[in-house]
C-alpha cells in the first residue's frame, strides 16, 4: 500500500484539470528523468480531464517506484484514504516506452468510478479499457484510428466463451477487460441511437463525477447506472446490464465494424465514412458537447439539405 511511503515522501504537484496531482518518487535509479516522467503522468491527467471535463477527483497522489527491467510494470489504484496510484516503473524504461504508454491513463479513468462489489469488476476495468484511448485522443495524444485498432484487436476476447455465465459471474481476463469493454461500446453505440447521436456514454459517465462519484466514494452499481441513465434520458445503461449481467450475450463484431466503416486491422487499419454509421463513429472518437459540433454533419443530413439548398 503506498500510503505510507507518500507520507514520508515529499512531492512535486502539478495543477491539472481543475484539480492537483501530487507526485512522489520513491528511492531509486531509473532511466527516465524525473521531468520526463513528470510529462507522462501530465500527459495522462489531460487525458482523463479531456474526457470527463475535468480532473474526476480533486487530488490524487501518483507514487513511482523504480524496478528492474524496461517498460511500465504495474500500475494499481487506491481510493480507500484518499485517491492513490502506484506505478511501477523499469529502470530501462525509455522516453518512447512513455509516449506509447496507456497504463498511467487507464489507472487515472480509475479515478471517475466508484468501487463497487467484486462481481461488477468488468465494469470499472472495462470503463478504464474503454476510454483510455478515447481520453488520449481527445487530448490529441493519438490518432482516431489506434482507438478502433484497440477495439478491433481487443473485443474478440471479450466474448463470451462456453460456459459463460454473464458478465456479473464470469471473473476471466478477457470478460473483465475486454468483456466490459465490449459492454461500453455496446452502451455508447445504443446511447448515439437514441439520442440522435447528441449524447454518448461519455455524458453518462460525467454524470456520475458530477454526483459525487469517484474511486475515493463506494455505489451499488444500481445507482451508477441510474445517475448515467438520468443523464442520458433513457434506461440504455439498465437495459444492457439486465441483459448481459447473467447470460452470455453474443454479438457480431464483423458485423458491427462493418456498419461502422472499421476495416482491417493494426497498421493497415482504415476507417470509411460512407459506412452506416460513420457519423456515430466519429462522435464517439470526438466526444464532449463542443467537440462534437465541430464533428463532421452525419450523411444523412447532408444528403437531405443538398436538395434544398439547390432550389433556392
Ligand atoms: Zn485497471
Amino acid at each position: 500500500m503506498p500510503y505510507a511511503l507518500f507520507d514520508r515522501l515529499p512531492p512535486t504537484h502539478l495543477q491539472i484539470g481543475g484539480g492537483r496531482v501530487d507526485v512522489a518518487f520513491a528511492p531509486g535509479d531509473s532511466a527516465p528523468s524525473k521531468e520526463r516522467l513528470l510529462v507522462w503522468i501530465s500527459d495522462a491527467a489531460r487525458a482523463v480531464s479531456a474526457y470527463y471535463g475535468r480532473l474526476p477527483v480533486e487530488r490524487v497522489r501518483v507514487l513511482v517506484t523504480p524496478a528492474p527491467g524496461r517498460g511500465i510494470r504495474n500500475g494499481t489504484t487506491f481510493g480507500y484514504r484518499g485517491a492513490a496510484i502506484n506505478v511501477t516503473v523499469g529502470r530501462d524504461t525509455q522516453a518512447s516506452d512513455l509516449a506509447d504508454d496507456w497504463v498511467m491513463t487507464h489507472e487515472m479513468v480509475h479515478l471517475a468510478l466508484p468501487g463497487m462489489g467484486d462481481e461488477h469488476d468488468w465494469l470499472d476495468e472495462g470503463i478504464a479499457t474503454y476510454v483510455e484511448p478515447l481520453a488520449r485522443s481527445q487530448s490529441g495524444q493519438v490518432p482516431p484510428r489506434k482507438v478502433w485498432a484497440d477495439l478491433v484487436w481487443g473485443l474478440p476476447k471479450g466474448l463470451p466463451r462456453p460456459g459463460d455465465r454473464g458478465l456479473d459471474h464470469t471473473p476471466t481476463w478477457g470478460r473483465t477487460y475486454w468483456g466490459g469493454a465490449l459492454f461500453c461500446l455496446l452502451a455508447d453505440l445504443e446511447i448515439r441511437q437514441r439520442t440522435a447521436n447528441r449524447k454518448g456514454l461519455q455524458e453518462a459517465l460525467r454524470a456520475v463525477i458530477e454526483a459525487g462519484g469517484n474511486v475515493e466514494t463506494r455505489w451499488p452499481i444500481e445507482r451508477i447506472l441510474d445517475t448515467g441513465d438520468r443523464a442520458i434520458g433513457a434506461p440504455v445503461l439498465h437495459e444492457l446490464y439486465d441483459r448481459m449481467k447473467a447470460a452470455p450475450v453474443a454479438v457480431d463484431l464483423d458485423d458491427l465494424w462493418r456498419r461502422l466503416g472499421v476495416r482491417g486491422e493494426g497498421e493497415r487499419l482504415t476507417l470509411d465514412d460512407s459506412a452506416p454509421l460513420a457519423a456515430v463513429r466519429r462522435a464517439i472518437v470526438a466526444g464532449g458537447p463542443v467537440a462534437a459540433q465541430s464533428a463532421p454533419v452525419p450523411e444523412v443530413h447532408r444528403l437531405a439539405a443538398k436538395p434544398a439548398n439547390r432550389s433556392k
